[in-house]
């Protein structure tokens, strides 16, 4: 589950126990600010202490590493490299991160920016222990990284492939017109993902259902079982042993309380259990 880190992110592991988490995600600061304070001493000793499932974590939604205007793009480098030496301080091996958006710049011109971005961040940062998982997309407006193609190109370009790793959503993927509820597409998709990046390079997975229909490239996440995947689009997912250890976060509409993520959760392991 997507847990907050509102307080500090030592709070994240507090809701994770409440919520019988077996992996979580967190932001390493607030998601929607460009810069925050840095971690008090024992915000980070209270992290390492409460921690007992994987975490991984996700960069700022104001992070363009595509951005064709250079003012965007270095606040994005600058920012995504603040945020691998945050995670490399709470021991946070991997941050998911979106290719970004050519914003009428073109995909080809696009994916180039995205990979010269990705040098200058691994590059800041190379003994940071921290890997950048490529984000698959719904390919809204002119968001790059929709095709298992974009994801290869980038892996090509980079001069530090080996760290850079890939994350799945399943809404995304649904929306990108990725069909999860039948098997023979499922399977074309994870043998395309094994011909092109190779298999082992999927660190993480989003579960969430997807409000948009296949192929639609509408990003918007529903409540398990109640959008267009349905309960059908996560059976192959989640009980496919090949992507066993590989942490798996839900990033399910939230509520007030945590009733909403108790639901998806309990629909999720349900599903799991049923094989
Ligand atoms: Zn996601
Ligand atoms: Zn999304």
């Amino acid at each position: 589950m997507h847990v907050s880190i509102a307080g500090g992110v030592d709070g994240a592991w507090t809701i994770a126990r409440r919520l019988r988490c077996t992996a979580i995600q967190i932001f390493l600061k607030n998601n929607r600010q460009w810069s925050a304070r840095p971690y008090r001493q024992e915000e980070i000793a209270g992290f390492h202490s409460g921690r007992y499932c994987p975490v991984i974590a996700h960069a700022c939604y104001l992070i363009n590493l595509a951005a064709p205007q250079a003012v965007v793009r270095e606040r994005s480098v600058c920012a995504l490299i603040d945020e691998v030496q945050r995670a490399a301080l709470l021991d946070v091996p991997v941050i998911v991160v979106h290719p970004g958006a050519h914003l009428g710049a073109g995909e080809r011109e696009g994916l180039r920016t995205c990979a010269g971005s990705l040098d200058e961040v691994l590059g800041a940062t190379r003994d940071r222990p921290v890997r950048l998982a490529l984000e698959m997309t719904a390919g809204q407006g002119s968001a790059l990284g929709y095709r298992v193609e974009h994801l290869e190109e980038l892996y090509q370009r980079v001069r530090w492939p080996r760290r850079l790793a890939v994350c799945l959503d399943t809404c995304h993927l649904f929306a990108a017109g990725y069909d999860l509820r039948e098997t023979r597409r499922y399977d074309e998709l994870v043998a395309e993902l094994e011909r092109r990046v190779g298999i082992e390079q999927v660190v993480a997975w989003h579960l969430n259902d997807s409000r948009g229909a296949l192929g639609s490239r509408v990003d918007r996440h529903a409540h398990i079982g109640s959008g267009e995947l349905g309960r059908a689009g996560f059976r192959l997912v989640v009980n496919d042993a090949r992507w066993a250890g590989v942490p798996m976060v839900l990033e399910t509409p939230k509520g007030p309380d945590l009733r909403a993520d108790r639901r998806n959760l309990s629909v999720i392991r349900r599903l799991w259990k049923r094989v």
